[in-house]
């Protein structure tokens, strides 16, 4: 089987519910698509993205690079390709080549379940056929409500959530301590709540108000300080008893091993898309199995969940409020959790089944950029 064409197409879509954490305020989505076809006539889909910035960066470096040299290689040998374009992106650090790699090796990887004639999920070890999920809130907003937000936390429990994510991080933690207090009354025994800073406070800051934190008995903290602060989370993890979940900002198998040498994490949560795709994902997770360490991939939800079902130190689906494909209006046929548990497409390859029409009508363009993005950082 030979690779003959490889097609990206990007468009940008502001979330299905506004979306802002303790330092960001996010506009639009950029998601990238790639249609990979082969001699056989089986093709594959790919899926990256991007919060805000860089799409069209992504789909550029895919269009004129990349393609050249994927097309001709046979699919089957995913180390191979992936290897051959990670070797020429490297030049440009970490970030956009590895999640327009992503694009290619998902696609890649969806054609493989094809050729076989296999669900994703099964492909990747086959671990269950089921995945317990979170669901996850980007809702910091001034107008929020302790009420509104214990409103929802009902409203996720009636639709069988065992396990809620809230951002925190509000400059009085007495703001934050209480609405953790209300998330936990309102959630109930035998339930956890995840909170996330997105990298809001500082080393000593973190000390300070994450002990606080242990009496709640929180599943875990995400994100607390600057991701490129090892020791800092190291030296954490040692001052409290909450669980330390990071992974969403590193970009490759070497940063996690160096997280997890250096006692800093607990729970890893690569992304997918960020990490260079599936065959660079499952060489974290299968890492991350080497020091007891569970998998709780960031965001992506359609793909996440193939890969959990995959392989053996699975955690948690995280279903982003307003984040999944369905949301977006992007699939042909939605993609939902059900009852508080995901559950992979029993269709060979990864079963998502993208809405050309719907990504077309959104099409990232510059002029769309240049109009939709304001810069959320705060
Ligand atoms: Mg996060």
């Amino acid at each position: 089987m030979k690779i003959e064409g490889v097609v990206a197409h990007a468009c940008r879509i502001p979330p299905a519910s506004p979306w802002e954490d303790a330092t960001n305020k996010v506009s639009g989505l950029e998601l990238i698509f790639v249609e990979i076809t082969t001699d056989t006539g089986l093709k594959g889909t790919g899926i990256s993205y991007t919060v805000d910035i860089g799409g069209s960066a992504i789909q550029t470096l895919i269009e004129d690079y990349l393609v050249n040299l994927a097309v001709g290689m046979d699919p089957l040998d995913y180390e191979r390709i992936w290897n051959k374009l990670n070797r020429q992106a490297r030049r440009l650090g970490l970030g956009v080549n590895s999640m327009a790699i992503a694009a290619i090796d998902i696609a890649i990887w969806d054609i493989i379940g094809k050729h076989y004639g296999q669900p994703l999920y099964r492909l990747l070890g086959g671990s269950r056929d089921s995945i317990p999920s979170y669901i996850s809130e980007i809702n910091l907003s001034a107008a929020d409500t302790v009420d509104e937000l214990a409103r929802r936390i009902d409203e996720y429990v009636a639709r069988g959530y065992r396990a809620v994510k809230i951002k925190i991080g509000h400059d009085d933690p007495e703001i934050d301590f209480e609405r953790i207090s209300k998330a936990k009354e309102h959630l109930g025994r035998g339930k956890k709540l995840l909170v996330d800073l997105n990298q809001k406070w500082t080393a000593a800051e973190a000390t300070q108000k994450a002990t606080r934190l242990d009496v709640f008995d929180l599943g875990w903290i995400e994100e607390p300080i600057l991701y490129h602060d090892i020791a800092g989370h190291a030296a954490l993890k040692r001052a409290i008893r909450t669980p330390i979940a990071l992974g969403e900002s590193l970009y490759c198998r070497q940063q996690f091993q160096q997280y997890l040498c250096a006692d800093a994490i607990d729970v890893v949560q690569a992304d997918v898309a960020f990490v260079g795709g599936i065959t660079e994902w499952l060489k974290i997770a299968h890492l991350a199995s080497a020091f007891g360490r569970p998998v709780a991939p960031h965001f992506m939800m359609e793909l996440s969940v193939h890969l959990l079902c995959g392989v053996q130190n699975a955690f948690m689906l995280e279903n982003v409020v307003g984040g999944s494909l369905t949301e977006l209006g992007l699939l042909e046929e939605p993609i939902v959790v059900d009852g508080g548990i995901g559950k992979p497409s029993e269709r060979p390859g990864h079963g998502i089944l993208i809405d050309w029409k719907a990504v077309k009508a959104n099409a990232l363009t510059s002029e769309l950029a240049r109009s939709a993005f304001s810069g959320g950082s705060k």
